[in-house]
């Protein structure tokens, strides 16, 4: 029988998304289940399989059809062995993630990280036009990353490759989850960005984001870019330096990287072309004109979808 699909899943600290798509990369079908947290989510792998085999058979899908399950999850995982090292949302240590998937499935199982899952599936069907470097940014809650290097995501030696949330920035700054302090994610996430406007009216700053705050109860990045749009010179310079510091970043990586795409993703990527601008500015500034030349920056166009699409490419990509 032809192996003409592929099965992409997306494992998150609430639900799993999980879609069957075509070799062409056609979406045929995509669902979500919850996770189910309890006992340290010794569950999640069978759940998932026991939802992956009621769709093919509504949709009467023959399993040899498919080609094999490509798995996106969270924390540290180890590429050789798909054992996810740790996930604290999810309660998984030193979990066989791949080999349980293999056993229940039958089928070849893939895992990474989801974030460079979702880069991967950026590059094969959403803006990353499937070129050879690309790094892809999350500016969600924290600050994910991927890296594609001449075709291939960079997992590393033991998973940790390409969490760019987590290099230092501030060498005294705010605490961050990965239990350090100063990381890129404490200063250019949602939350980041959050933490430095609450600080600012703390301190008794930024009257008409103090405005907006009693208006709303609470203020969110879009208010920030708001306020600033409106010329809001206190909103402006805490943006500034979110810019600066994230295009500083990225122009040190993209000297080691070169890549030809820089993706960005995640809730703060919907500020648009007031992110994108003057991010681009700040990269110009700190990087080699000849990298800068060859680099565009663009937004994500898949949204939820990246992981899943990410997760069917990379079983493409293995077979
Ligand atoms: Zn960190």
């Amino acid at each position: 029988m032809r192996k003409d699909l592929l099965i992409g899943v997306d494992i998150g600290g609430t639900t799993v998304k999980n879609a069957i798509i075509s070799n062409q990369g056609e979406m045929i079908a995509k669902w979500e289940i919850p996770t189910r947290l309890e006992k340290e989510g010794v569950h999640v792998p069978k759940d998932i399989w026991i939802s992956i085999e009621e769709k093919l058979s509504d949709l009467k899908i023959d399993k040899n059809r498919v080609l094999g399950l490509g798995v996106g999850a969270p924390g540290f995982i180890d590429p050789e062995t798909g054992k996810v090292a740790i996930a604290v949302n999810i309660g998984w240590k030193d979990f066989a993630l791949q080999d349980i998937l293999e056993e229940l499935s039958g089928l070849n199982v893939h895992v990474d990280n989801d974030a460079n899952i979702a880069a991967l599936g950026e590059n094969w069907k959403g803006s990353g036009d499937q070129v050879d470097n690309m790094l892809a940014v999350t500016l969600g809650t924290g600050v994910g990353g991927g890296i594609i290097a001449n075709g291939h995501i960079v997992s590393g030696a033991n998973g940790t490759g390409a969490e760019i949330g987590h290099i230092t920035v501030e060498r005294n700054g705010a605490p961050c989850n990965c239990g350090r302090a100063g990381c890129l994610e404490t200063v250019t996430s949602a939350s980041g960005i959050v933490r430095q406007a609450e600080k600012l009216l703390a301190e008794g700053k930024a009257p008409k984001l103090q405005e907006r705050k009693e208006a709303k109860k609470a203020i969110t990045t879009k208010d920030i870019f708001e306020l600033a749009a409106e010329g809001d010179e206190d909103t402006k310079q805490l943006l500034n330096h979110v810019f600066d510091v994230l295009g500083f970043t990225l122009a040190n990586i993209a000297i080691t990287t070169n890549p030809s795409k820089i993706v960005i993703g995640g809730g703060v990527s919907k500020a648009g072309n007031l992110l994108l601008e003057p991010l681009k500015e700040a990269f110009e500034k700190y990087t080699l004109p000849r990298t800068n030349e060859a680099c565009e920056f663009v937004l994500a166009e898949l949204g939820n979808d990246a992981g899943v699409f990410g997760g069917a490419f990379l079983v493409l990509q293995n077979s």
